[in-house]
């Protein structure tokens, strides 16, 4: 639970990822579930999650999709929004997990998130650098140009189902990757260069067991790359991690920032002093 995570019996360790953040320009971070779910999302997988419960959905997804994307556009519509996971994004708002990560991008330090969620909250708390590596829920996605648009600023004609891109007239579905969907291959070719000009990677909220999205930071410690982990449980990862944090993102992430800043505080202020 997050009230019981005690941040002085892991002092050393937030030092040591101070020390890390500090000294980097190109952090690369992969984000999981863990941060929406302090957020009131519900995850899919693990204790409570949606297909622990419900079962998973079905693995054809796509299948069923791209032999009628029309079809699926009609019961797209027809349905709505109205099932307890939609609620629960429409009423998520960012935490201060979020906030943290985005200040660690405005102060030059994280260049690149790539995220496994879907719910927008990143970018609501003003990440700008983001590969979501199982698409937007807000958004629209042509499947053969990969353009992307926010679903809002798009008019769907519900005379002429499927919507056509634009540019290429191929289909456009809903961003969100689908079971059976490949992951877009301009999604997967960012994740893969910005990991490749990391010099520091960040595992935050996530298991990182599921591929692609853990392929990136096995990648990066191969390169011999430092990694630092924050996540509440421990994971196939924690014992490769330079550092492992295990609390809650919410908690962690505005803690670290805060010593980064003093860090980088110190560092003009004995540069100042040397040049006087
Ligand atoms: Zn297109």
């Amino acid at each position: 639970m997050a009230e019981t995570f005690n941040r002085s019996a892991h002092s050393a360790a937030f030092e040591v990822a101070a020390d890390l953040l500090a000294g980097s320009t190109h952090t690369v971070v992969l984000a999981g579930a863990g941060m929406s779910k302090e957020s009131g999302i519900p995850t899919f997988r693990g204790e409570g999650g949606l297909w622990t419960i419900n079962g998973e959905p079905p693995l054809n997804q796509y299948d069923t999709f791209s032999q009628d994307p029309g079809r699926w556009w009609e019961r797209r519509l027809e349905e709505g929004r109205s099932d307890g996971f939609a609620q629960a994004l429409e009423q998520s708002e960012p935490n201060n997990g979020h906030r943290a990560l985005a200040e660690l991008e405005d102060m030059g330090i994280v260049s690149h998130l790539i995220t496994q969620n879907i719910d927008d909250l990143h970018r609501r708390a003003g990440q700008t650098s983001i590969t979501e590596i199982h698409g937007n829920r807000y958004w629209l996605r042509c499947i053969s140009c990969e353009r992307r648009w926010p679903r809002q600023e798009y008019t769907i004609d519900e005379a002429a189902l499927p919507p056509t891109c634009d540019h290429c007239s191929g289909v456009i579905k809903s961003d969100t990757v689908m079971f059976g969907e490949p992951i877009p291959p301009t999604a997967l070719r960012r994740s893969g260069d910005e990991t490749a000009q990391a010099d520091l990677f960040m595992t935050i909220g996530t298991s990182a067991l599921v591929y692609p999205a853990a392929q990136y930071p096995i990648e990066a410690l191969q390169r011999g790359l430092p990694l630092i982990e924050i996540n509440p449980e421990p994971t196939p990862l924690t014992e490769l991690a330079t550092v492992a944090i295990p609390g809650p993102s919410g908690q962690v992430l505005p803690a670290l920032v805060e010593l980064v800043r003093k860090r980088l505080a110190n560092t003009v202020a004995r540069k100042n002093h040397q040049e006087d």
